[in-house]
């Protein structure tokens, strides 16, 4: 069978086709991804009612190019996949809308997807896949969460982020720097050439006793310094180069804490259900520092981790398509429903 997968809950518009096989496991046919991110550049974040609009003009552009990559037509398409939430309403709209119209003039059930279910079986799409059951570490730009997972649909939720998601801590840090948005990757890179030592920043709820997180402190924290250095909202200073190698350093530490908190709190999550196995899934998955200090920890564990992709770690319709096949595959999909329109901007996944 073959699924067609659309995603449209942000500021990527992605489309893909994974063929799920009658035995073993779905194979990405093939993907295509249009990011909004040069658009939202200008507004320092993503402006809604724009995201909406460009995922209108790109999405059926970019269906016809997986079907053509494919060298498939779209009577091939036996079942349509679209992200239902969480995410924005108006733009869920339009992958909504487009999967509904498809499903229905080709009269093919549709399938919504839970964003972070796509996000959290992505690396099932990667060259090692993992097996079940698995800690997850889900890092996004809006989710922050540690979960027992014991199979398709099986998720426990064992902690979240009280406040800002981690991939928000880096955004907003990297915003108050002075750097571009998306900030993560940018502050990711500017870190590479400072000292991690060099300022001192908190490492929220490390001790909580819990597997929560909270990371708004540590933005807070990242504008005291700037404070104090006098560069706040203050662009010509942040942009001089004899402040690069300060800024770097704080980059580095900013970047150190964060990642601290999630591999620390992620060992604790594999401790606490005495599994061996963790799965990073999510944009802050593309994170190297990140991969370096989790794969050092659980090496000298003997514990297994495992990744999506790079280009699969941020949104995609891949994911989403795969998502839909695991569905079908374990026999927790309905397709006898006539297609509906339906998004759920918020959403919660234990709730799937
Ligand atoms: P959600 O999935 O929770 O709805 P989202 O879809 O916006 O949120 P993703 O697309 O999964 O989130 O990830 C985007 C986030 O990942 C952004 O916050 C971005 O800064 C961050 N990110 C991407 N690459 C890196 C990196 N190399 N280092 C740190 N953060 C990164
Ligand atoms: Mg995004
Ligand atoms: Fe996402």
């Amino acid at each position: 069978r073959l699924i067609l997968g659309v995603e449209s809950s942000c500021d990527e518009t992605g489309v893909a086709l994974v063929a799920l096989p009658p035995e073993g496991a779905p194979r990405l046919v093939s993907h295509a991804l249009h990011s909004q991110i040069d658009m939202h550049q200008a507004y320092g974040g993503v402006v809604p009612e724009l995201a909406s609009r460009d995922h209108i003009r790109r999405v059926v552009p970019l269906t016809r190019q997986v079907l053509q990559e494919a060298q498939c037509a779209m009577a091939d398409v036996d079942v349509v996949a679209y992200t239902r939430g969480p995410g924005l309403a108006g733009a869920l709209l339009v992958g909504a809308g487009v999967a509904c119209a498809l499903a229905t003039s080709l009269g093919r059930p549709m399938l919504g997807v839970h964003h972070l279910e796509g996000h959290l079986l992505s690396p099932f799409l990667s060259v090692d896949p993992p097996e079940f059951p698995f800690v997850a570490l889900l890092v996004s730009g809006g989710h922050t969460q540690l979960m027992r997972v014991d199979g398709v649909g099986r998720y426990e939720l064992l902690g979240e982020t009280v406040d800002d998601a981690a991939g928000e801590a880096f955004d907003k840090s990297a915003k108050l720097m002075g750097l571009p948005y998306p900030g993560g990757p940018h502050l990711s890179r500017l870190a590479e050439q400072g000292r991690a030592d060099a300022f001192a920043l908190p490492r929220p709820m490390l001790h909580s006793g819990n597997l929560d997180f909270s990371f708004a402190g540590l933005k807070t924290a990242v504008r005291t310094h700037l404070v104090r250095l006098g560069w706040l909202d203050q662009p010509a200073a942040l942009a001089d180069p004899a402040h690069q190698a300060a800024l770097a350093d704080l980059a580095a530490s900013t970047q150190a804490a964060i990642v601290e908190v999630l591999v620390k709190k992620s060992l604790a999550a594999l401790k606490a259900t005495g599994l061996r196995r963790v799965v990073v899934a999510g944009g802050v998955g593309a994170n190297r520092l990140l991969r370096e200090q989790l794969n050092q920890a659980c090496v000298r564990r003997g514990i297994r981790v495992h990744y999506p992709e790079l280009h699969l770690c941020t949104d995609n319709g891949a994911m989403i398509a795969l998502a839909a096949a695991m569905r079908l595959q374990s026999g927790q999909a309905d397709l006898s429903r006539e297609p509906v329109f339906d998004v759920r901007p918020r959403w919660d996944l234990s709730a799937v």
